[in-house]
């Protein structure tokens, strides 16, 4: 029989960590695609317990997690989900989610919500987001709010053609902007994201030489940590490869760092953020746009850092010390795998991709498990490390062509 100092000891391990929480600690996330999926495995392997909250029978986190039918947007479905699950802490994989519903939730069921429902409400609405920055100091494009034809015309001869044009919500891979060529094209910008009722902003257009990204960590008691700089490739506003750390000089990256850390300081809440940036001909920067979320540019954290982006985040939101970002590796590139056809013939691509990521060295594949395959749509993606930079995107070649041809 264990002695008694024994008992207590194991009592003390498993009752509750440093920072007053349980050590048994469920962690409730408000959606289940793949970062869900992604947190889960990570928060496992720490021995903590995560379920999302998902409307979709089939969400690609309920293989690895617990998952619960319903609705993040809907504040009864969050606060059952919250009672009946026992969460201790409610977190997201998604900003695009009902904020009001959110704060319902929270105060009807006294549940602990990072990051905070006030900094969703920010990020969310993308021109709250740059008003927000440009307040604390952070360099941002010049921006302005969109109400009407009249603005329009005036944002041309401001910032000059071409501008963007950007829906203020419910933005992601590029769906909610418009580059405006000229001012022919005025009228069908702002239709074709849903006209002035719809909420639009506009950005002058950062003529930029890399897009860089880093992710950041925010602790409960608002210490932040970054990641390595990330050079970022998009294909059709799809993120494809990131090469980390991004090839740029050392100064770039220490401001790179400094302008991240900079924006997620002056939010609230804790757990993982990813920053975009751009970089333009003289070496400067100016952020693009900010996820409270782990984020594709995040994922070579998986095999390329010693703590992963959904570790640090699963540790971040309880509370617990935060993990070494170092990289392990001279070159951690990540390539994604997007549905290059409809049905059977893009999974057989992605296959053929999969099966060449496998049988060289160096590389981690990453399968979602997606029901149903699309065009453009986000499947799985390939973390390739090596010593260098010219190993790594060797081995990138092999396995892309286009994705090497992108960075070089
Ligand atoms: P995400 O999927 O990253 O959430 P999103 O739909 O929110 O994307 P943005 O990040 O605003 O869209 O823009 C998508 C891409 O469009 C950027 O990565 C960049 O390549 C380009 N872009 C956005 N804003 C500007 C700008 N002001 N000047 C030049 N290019 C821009
Ligand atoms: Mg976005
Ligand atoms: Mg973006």
């Amino acid at each position: 029989a264990a002695s008694p100092v024994m008992e207590n000891e194991i009592t003390s391990v498993t009752s509750v960590s440093a920072t007053g929480l349980p050590r048994t600690a469920v962690v409730g996330v408000l959606g289940g695609g793949q970062l869900g999926r992604m947190m889960a495995l990570a928060a496992a392997n720490l021995g903590v317990r995560l379920k999302c909250l998902d409307p979709a029978p089939d969400a690609p986190a309920a293989v690895v997690a617990e998952h619960v039918q319903g609705h993040f947007r809907d504040a009864a479905a969050i606060e059952d989900f919250v009672k009946s699950q026992g969460v201790d802490v409610l977190t997201m994989e998604i900003e695009h989610i009902n904020t009001d519903a959110l704060m319902q939730a929270a105060a009807d069921v006294q549940v602990d919500i990072e990051p905070s429902p006030a900094t969703i409400r920010v990020i969310q609405d993308k021109f709250a987001q740059k008003q927000h920055f440009e307040a604390h100091g952070v360099p941002l494009p010049q921006f302005r709010n969109i109400k009407c034809r009249g603005c329009m015309e005036a944002t041309g001869k401001a910032f000059g053609y071409p501008f963007m044009l950007k829906a203020k919500r419910l933005a992601y891979d590029g769906r909610g902007n418009y580059v405006v060529r000229s001012e022919s094209e005025l009228d069908a910008a702002a239709a074709a994201l849903g006209g002035y009722e719809a909420g639009l902003y506009a950005e002058r257009f950062a003529p930029f030489v890399k897009e860089l990204a880093v992710m950041v960590v925010r602790s409960r008691d608002g210490k932040v940590v970054s990641y390595p700089v990330v050079e970022t490739i998009h294909k059709d506003n799809i993120c494809h490869v990131t090469e980390a750390p991004a090839d740029v000089p050392p100064a770039v990256q220490a401001q790179a760092r400094e302008v991240a850390e900079k924006a997620i300081s002056c939010l609230e809440g804790a757990g993982i953020f990813g920053v975009e940036m751009f970089l333009l001909g003289d070496g400067s920067l100016l952020l693009n746009e900010v996820a409270p979320r782990p984020h594709n540019s995040g994922h070579y954290t998986q095999d390329g850092c010693l703590t992963s982006q959904f570790e640090n985040h699963v540790r971040a939101v309880l509370g617990w010390p935060l993990g070494d970002t170092r990289l392990t590796a001279g070159c951690a590139i990540m390539l994604n795998l997007l549905g290059e056809a409809d049905g059977e013939e893009g999974v057989r691509r992605a296959h053929e991709v999969m099966g060449r990521a496998y049988a060289t060295p160096g590389c981690k594949v990453h399968w979602y498990g997606k029901e149903g395959m699309k065009v453009g749509r986000k499947v799985g993606h390939i973390n390739i490390l090596a010593p260098s930079r010219e190993e790594a995107r060797a081995k990138l070649g092999s396995l892309d062509p286009s994705g090497l041809a992108a960075l070089q």
